[in-house]
């Protein structure tokens, strides 16, 4: 696992340009799968960026960023070109205005969702 979470993180600091030592690697404290917590990847940057690796799989980075319907932090859209980033960071800057976002699958029922969300799923 931990070469899983290695690669999550070379491949973040791919994606956007940096170096691997920008990013800082944790358990994610809220998801799960098969007992094992997902891959949380963190980015101090003029901001804190999160990201997660889905079931630990490299190959599937999310952006999170608040809930559309509950603003809790949430598993918001996927990460495969610097160019996801840059729409995220523009959906943040006008929140107010419809989702413009391809939302990521994992955003469904992803345990953080507030027990009234139309997301939430028991
Ligand atoms: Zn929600």
């Amino acid at each position: 696992m931990g070469r899983a979470r290695e690669a999550s993180a070379h491949r973040l600091a791919a994606i956007l340009g940096i170096t691997r030592d920008r990013i800082t690697v944790s358990a994610d404290p809220t998801r799960t799968e098969g007992g094992r917590a997902w891959t949380r990847l963190t980015v101090t940057d003029h901001g804190v960026y999160a990201f997660i690796a889905a079931d630990n799989d490299p190959a599937r980075l999310l952006c999170l960023g608040p809930c559309p319907q509950c603003g809790n932090h949430v598993p918001l859209t996927a990460l495969r070109h610097l160019a996801d980033l840059g729409d995220l960071l523009e959906h943040r800057a006008r929140q107010r205005n419809a989702v413009t976002l391809p939302l990521a699958q994992e955003l469904v029922a992803d345990p953080a969702h507030r027990s009234r969300c139309p997301f939430h799923r028991d």
